[in-house]
């Protein structure tokens, strides 16, 4: 096994706001992965990951090696493990319920190798689902930031900043709630994120 990739045992974490390219840095991994021998790896997303993006099509082009599991049931991503398996890559961590840190920890014992990318903050700028508790585990966390949508802003971004109807949503709103036509997502700047007091 190539040790410069696959470190057996640990678990890596990207992390960041909407649109500060997690997904892209795990698909880059997966597609240096590709060229190595006999290195076998899974790709997991949650039910819940509905994006038309470019996902998609990466799903369909590695179909064997893509699951998607229901996130109320982490416990699923065990029977998908096989004996063989070196590297386990899961997308979107965060829509995961509280038992993910159990069973990370558990395929972690067993040797394999975890990368989960995720938003690190929801948009009350609040630690989202699992991933503080997962940053525990981690050996590597890697801070992902992106631009602030902002206009005329461009720090970095640091925040999701959720819009229902073009105005900051409420601090009380539920944590998910996905893209829709009333509600839309940008990437801002602490300066910029706003959060609505009830
Ligand atoms: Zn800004």
């Amino acid at each position: 096994m190539n040790y410069n990739h696959i470190k057996p045992g640990t678990l890596e974490i990207y992390c960041g706001p909407m649109k500060s390219g997690k997904t892209r840095e795990i698909l880059h991994k997966i597609d240096k992965i590709k060229y190595l021998e006999n290195c076998n790896f899974l790709f997991i997303k949650p039910n819940i990951d509905t994006r038309e993006s470019f996902i998609k099509s990466r799903f369909s082009e590695m179909k064997e090696q893509c699951e998607t599991v229901d996130e109320n049931n982490p416990n699923q991503i065990l029977s998908l493990i096989k004996s063989n398996l070196d590297l386990l890559i899961i997308d979107e961590i965060q829509f995961f319920s509280e038992e993910i840190v159990k069973v990370i920890e558990k395929i972690l014992k067993t040797g394999i190798h975890v990368v989960v990318a995720g938003l690190d903050t929801d948009f009350a700028g609040k630690g989202f689902g699992q991933v503080p508790q997962l940053m525990t585990l981690a050996t590597h966390v890697h801070k992902l930031s992106g631009i602030c949508e902002y206009s005329g802003c461009s720090n970095s971004s640091i925040r999701s900043q959720r819009l229902i109807d073009g105005k900051p949503a409420g601090k009380n709103d539920k944590q998910v709630s996905i893209e829709g036509q009333n509600n839309t997502y940008e990437s801002r700047c602490l300066v910029h994120h706003e959060v609505e007091e009830e």
